[in-house]
């Protein structure tokens, strides 16, 4: 009874909230990763962006004016984590925060010795537990083209929502049943490990070296890599790779190879 309800309320959101074709293309024309996505693929983001945009508020701060385009290629790059998985995984808050450029946090926290920090510096995004996700649109922008930036921003963000669904962030989303949660952190702590350990010898690595801050923001920058460049992380991280795509239910290097 509550499935039905519920499938009959998303198809009223569907109709009732489409995107215009024009403002859909723009927006995917700005996300060249998408490029590897079929047209099957495509109608399932749509659907899932129009649903996004009606369960969450995408507002601008600080002067800045959010516009129809923006909220989609914000959106879009939210969806593509939740392509295959239900939007509940970002269920706990309401708005997405958009700001003109980096932003220095306000808040406080408290280390282990009881000493209180503020200001960590300027940030171009930030994903608090239990609050909004926080984002330079310059830093959406700039990423939205992971050719020339090496990264993104809002699947960056977006993942560490989706981490901390499990609790604190700290690298293990909420798997499912069918997934073993001893087998995810044997391939995801071998992958951190031998990540730490190529940026501690000075490698250069194709992989943004902020992955090796903390298990959580391995997960982050592992999940931009898997969704914007899936080749390179299933050939330097296979088992890591194997793990992301049995959580996320989706194969993006299967797609690459089909829509190279
Ligand atoms: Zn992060």
């Amino acid at each position: 009874m509550f499935d039905a309800i519920s499938r009959w309320r998303q198809r009223r959101v569907l109709k009732r909230a489409a995107i215009p074709d024009a403002l859909w293309s723009e927006a995917i024309r700005q996300l060249p990763f998408l490029a590897i996505y079929d047209a099957a693929d495509l109608a399932r983001l749509r659907e899932k962006v129009v649903l996004f945009l009606d369960a969450k508020g995408i507002v601008g701060a600080r002067g800045h004016a959010v516009t129809p385009l923006q909220r989609v290629i914000i959106s879009i790059q939210a969806c593509v984590l939740v392509l295959e998985l239900d939007l509940a995984l970002y269920n706990g808050f309401e708005n997405v925060i958009v700001y003109p450029g980096e932003f220095v946090p306000d808040w406080e926290w408290e280390d282990d010795a009881g000493v209180v920090h503020r200001n960590i510096g300027a940030l171009a995004g930030e994903a608090m537990p239990g609050g909004p996700v926080v984002l330079s649109w310059p830093d959406v922008e700039a990423s939205a083209d992971w050719a020339a930036s090496g990264m993104n921003l809002v699947i960056h963000e977006f993942a560490h929502k989706i981490d901390m669904q499990a609790g604190d962030a700290n690298g293990c989303p909420p798997l499912p049943a069918t997934m073993s949660a001893a087998a995810w952190q044997r391939a995801l702590t071998a992958a951190y490990e031998d990540f730490c350990a190529r940026f501690d010898e000075g490698e250069d690595t194709a992989i943004d070296p902020y992955a090796s801050e903390s298990p959580a923001e391995f997960f982050a920058v592992a999940s931009e890599v898997f969704f914007a460049e899936p080749l390179l992380l299933r050939s330097e991280y296979p088992e890591a790779y194997a793990q992301f795509a049995a959580f996320y239910r989706q194969d993006p290097a299967q797609r690459a190879r089909r829509n190279p």
